[in-house]
């Protein structure tokens, strides 16, 4: 159900090096390969987040007219990363779009959508926090990160991993006015989940 696994940091499609099984980015040596379907319904959503040793967030409502278009997960069985893109009406017009991350550390893969070339945010999360998400009923809080003009990105803990919210564009942060409720996609896959066609940013490096 997935297409060719690639990098979590860059999106560079993954070689196996001779005499090796492991996954290998010419970039960034060994990783945790990143998988991926464009192509969503509700049954390969159950199938990637039942054995997931990470929360598979989405919004909950959706905003109105949001669509989940697209699923990444790292490292199989018991993804270690898990990836949920959504997109919909932007106020202003045009399409937004936005993916939720869910890693353990180590993984880089939000990192990877932020444009940041390290693997944790490190320092970036500390000082006052930007904006708050309600994660299954937990508040975490959020901190800017900085990155390119072309998307908006944040990061906090939840449930003792990363959690990553990068938007395109950056005023798609208007999601993060009042506090976002994500519910975790492993908990129950709802059938009025709306889905989607893919949209842009579905892989890291985009
Ligand atoms: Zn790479």
């Amino acid at each position: 159900m997935s297409t060719s696994p690639v990098c979590p940091r860059c999106g560079e499609v993954l070689v196996v090096r001779p005499g090796s099984d492991q996954a290998w980015c010419h970039l960034h040596a060994a990783v945790t390969p990143l998988h991926h379907t464009p192509v969503l319904d509700h049954a390969t959503i159950s199938a990637v987040t039942v054995d997931a040793r990470v929360p598979a967030w989405v919004p909950d409502p959706m905003p109105a007219g949001w669509v989940v278009t697209g699923l990444a997960w790292g490292g199989e069985p018991g993804a270690r990363g898990i990836v949920v893109d959504c997109a919909g009406p932007a106020p202003l017009g045009g399409q937004a779009e936005v993916v939720l991350v869910a890693e353990e550390p180590g993984t880089g893969l939000g990192a990877g959508y932020a444009g940041l070339p390290w693997l944790d945010p490190g320092e970036l999360v500390a000082g006052p926090s930007a904006a708050a998400v309600q994660a299954a009923g937990q508040r975490a809080a959020l901190w800017e990160v900085p990155t390119s003009d072309d998307r908006a990105a944040f990061v906090g803990e939840a449930f003792g991993v990363w959690l990553w919210l990068v938007t395109w564009p950056a005023s798609a942060a208007w999601l993060l006015a009042e506090d976002l409720v994500l519910v975790d996609l492993r908990d129950r896959v709802l059938p009025t989940l709306p889905l989607g066609p893919p949209s842009e940013h579905l892989l890291p490096g985009a």
